[in-house]
């Protein structure tokens, strides 16, 4: 059975959490500048972004509508065009591919089936894949509300893939490796540089082997034989680090 490689997309193929910081370190300064405390309004977005998520989901529209429902309850209601060109940059802005993305991805793509999967709005995850120029490498790309438990397993029955013979591959201890490892896949966790405050969590103990890399480029090592392998006999633990984040999508 050919060996199958889900992806995630954010942070993992190209930058994205970087974004969403520098608009919140920005919109908080703007806050200061009206006499709103920082600590006051992070915790009101953090709040509020968290209630808007169970709802509509990821990406820059829920965040920028959490944006916007901050600064009229902080009767700054003067920041919504601001918060508009944000959203408008967040949706279209250049796509910077991670260290090694570019070497790497197309000769994974000679050895092995791979799938995209990333949390979000379709079009808005589709736009940046588009942008990234990297969608020829794909069988098939998957935008889900959520990445659980249940998701991995219908993508598993969708792409008649066993799960002994996929990897799940991202940046999110939350949604790329515990949910995938408690399907059974196995799982490569590649952390980010930077973090969201979304989903502290530590690589969940059960289930198998998570191999961890330090960059994309790294998977080279792994993945460019045709065959399907036992999980890498290179694995560094996972325990060796602390708590981890995940960035935004
Ligand atoms: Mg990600």
């Amino acid at each position: 059975m050919q060996r199958t490689l889900f992806l995630d997309a954010d942070d993992t193929l190209w930058e994205n959490n970087i974004y969403f910081e520098r608009v919140v370190a920005a919109f908080l300064r703007k806050l200061q500048r009206r006499g709103v405390p920082t600590a006051i309004a992070r915790q009101r977005l953090w709040d509020t972004e968290q209630r808007i998520i169970r709802r509509f989901g990821y990406g820059s529209h829920p965040f920028c509508r959490a944006l916007a429902e901050v600064a009229r309850q902080l009767a700054c209601p003067d920041l919504t065009g601001w918060i508009y060109e944000q959203q408008k940059f967040l949706a279209h802005h250049p796509i910077e591919l991670m260290p090694g993305v570019a070497q790497t991805l197309p000769a994974l793509a000679e050895c092995n089936r791979l799938i995209l999967v990333t949390k979000g709005d379709p079009e808005e995850q589709l736009g940046k894949l588009h942008r990234a120029q990297l969608a020829r490498y794909f069988t098939a790309t998957e935008v889900v509300f959520e990445k659980n438990v249940a998701t991995y397993r219908r993508l598993l029955r969708r792409h008649r893939a066993h799960a002994a013979h996929s990897w799940m591959i991202g940046n999110s201890p939350r949604s790329d490796i515990n949910p995938a490892k408690a399907a059974g896949l196995n799982t490569v966790f590649i952390p980010y540089h930077t973090t969201w405050q979304h989903e502290l969590e530590e690589i969940s103990s059960n289930g198998g082997h998570t191999l961890v890399l330090d960059h994309f480029g790294q998977l080279a090592d792994h993945f460019l034989d045709t065959r399907v392998l036992s999980p890498p006999a290179t694995r560094r633990s996972p325990r060796s680090r602390s708590a981890h984040q995940e960035s935004r999508a």
